[in-house]
């Protein structure tokens, strides 16, 4: 028997870590790129040193500590604590709402009982009893200048729709305090790789009994599989089977990348644009992710990142599957044609057609190889 993963994302390196570690069995793990860590890869900027997340900021936070104690074997977090600021007007506001941004944007000075008192009756001004959109849903729990000034721009670039068209279902709450936590998670543990995420995959995978494969796509070596192997697939389950059922839509993003000859761009690692007239939706800063790491930080130079939205085609970066009725569909077609296929297993956030943040990922991988992966070694 042998195991091959296709996809070296936090899904697929933690089945090869446990295959390798505790079934004590060879694996290979292969990825298209030609990288490991899928999505949260991270590689050092050549002429700045700063450590910079190829694929968007990826901040890890956890409630769960079977994750947070496994991924604690293979790297060290710092203390990092995420915090998100909004432009909006040509005024920087804290964001998930709280009391600094209702304070600073309606020029109070309110205490929280203050707030909610006051967000009540903006809320019952429009008297929406059964929300029928997304915009209808926003204004039932904020009230719509909250609403016009940070959500409807904001959200309009994101999914280049009109709030008003979108279900009210994507947003079941929109995350917003009347206190002064500026904290955008509330998790129990948050933090990023002290020495980044390039060194917690490489970690993960350095097990003698893992072979690691780069820029090697699955279709290009599928004929060579011998019929007894186990295929651990992480990538998108349309491509597997060759489309047949059709296409699963997702939304991408595109990134900008510039360097800049200033110590300090923004002040902070993330800023969110909610006005129309801006393109872009965030920019990053990726040196503030490491303040300790004293040279680059100090260091005149800084590298940002500018983020799109973005209408996915085929190649494009898949980023926010589109769980609406038709996708859901579809996609249960070809769960139900995998779960068929023998010798094949089906994961990661791509095979599963689910956003998934970091944790989830590790959290479902390790519950796969637990009750699907592991009891095979039972039967060699
Ligand atoms: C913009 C953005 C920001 C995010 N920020 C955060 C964050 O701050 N915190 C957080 O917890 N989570 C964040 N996430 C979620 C995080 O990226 C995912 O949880 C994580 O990537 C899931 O890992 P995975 O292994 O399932 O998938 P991936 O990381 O996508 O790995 C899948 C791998 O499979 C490979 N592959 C696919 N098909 C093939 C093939 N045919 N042959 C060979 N290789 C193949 C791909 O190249 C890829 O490397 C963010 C996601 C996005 C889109």
């Amino acid at each position: 028997m042998s195991y091959l993963i296709v996809g070296s994302g936090f899904w697929g390196a933690t089945i090869a870590e446990r295959i390798a570690t505790v079934m004590k069995q060879p694996v290979t793990i292969i990825d298209k790129r030609d990288h490991i860590g899928g999505n949260c890869h991270s590689s050092l900027d050549e002429e700045t040193g700063i450590e910079c997340h190829r694929y968007g900021s990826h901040i890890f936070h956890t409630s769960i500590p079977q994750v947070w104690e496994y991924l604690s074997r293979f790297c060290e977090f710092t203390s990092y604590r995420h915090k998100v600021l909004i432009t909006h007007g040509g005024k920087v506001y804290a964001m998930p709402i709280n009391l600094f941004t209702i304070n600073a944007f309606y020029g109070k000075n309110f205490t929280p009982s203050g707030a909610e008192a006051f967000l009540a009756a903006e809320i019952a001004r429009d008297r929406i009893e059964q929300p029928a959109n997304l915009e209808e849903k926003a204004v039932s729990l904020i009230g719509r200048p909250l609403y016009e000034a940070f959500i409807r721009n904001y959200t309009r670039k994101q999914w280049e729709r009109d709030p008003k068209k979108l279900p009210s279902a994507i947003i079941s709450r929109l995350p917003f305090r009347t206190c002064y936590n500026m904290d955008y998670f509330n998790d129990t543990w948050q933090g990023v790789p002290r020495d980044g995420y390039f060194t917690l995959f490489k970690n993960m995978l350095a097990h003698p009994n893992i072979t690691v494969r780069l820029n090697c796509d699955y279709a290009s070596i599928r004929s060579e599989i011998p019929s007894d192997a186990t295929v651990i697939y992480t990538g998108m389950p349309d491509e597997l089977f060759g489309y047949k059922y059709g296409e699963l839509e997702w939304r991408s993003l595109r990134f900008e990348w510039e360097t800049h000859d200033v110590r300090d761009f923004q002040g902070t690692t993330v800023m969110n644009y909610a006005d129309p007239d801006v393109p872009w939706t965030r920019i990053h800063e990726f040196k503030h992710y490491h303040p300790e790491r004293t040279a680059p930080f100090n260091g005149g130079k800084t590298v940002i990142c500018r983020e799109y939205p973005a209408t996915w085609s085929r190649g494009e970066e898949a980023c926010y599957p589109v769980n609406d009725e038709r996708n859901t569909a579809l996609y249960a077609r070809y769960a139900a044609e995998a779960a068929q296929t023998p010798g094949l297993i089906l994961g990661g956030r791509l095979g599963a057609y689910r956003y998934w943040d970091m944790d989830k990922a590790v959290a479902d991988a390790l519950h796969v190889f637990e009750t699907r992966i592991l009891p095979m070694s039972a039967t060699l």
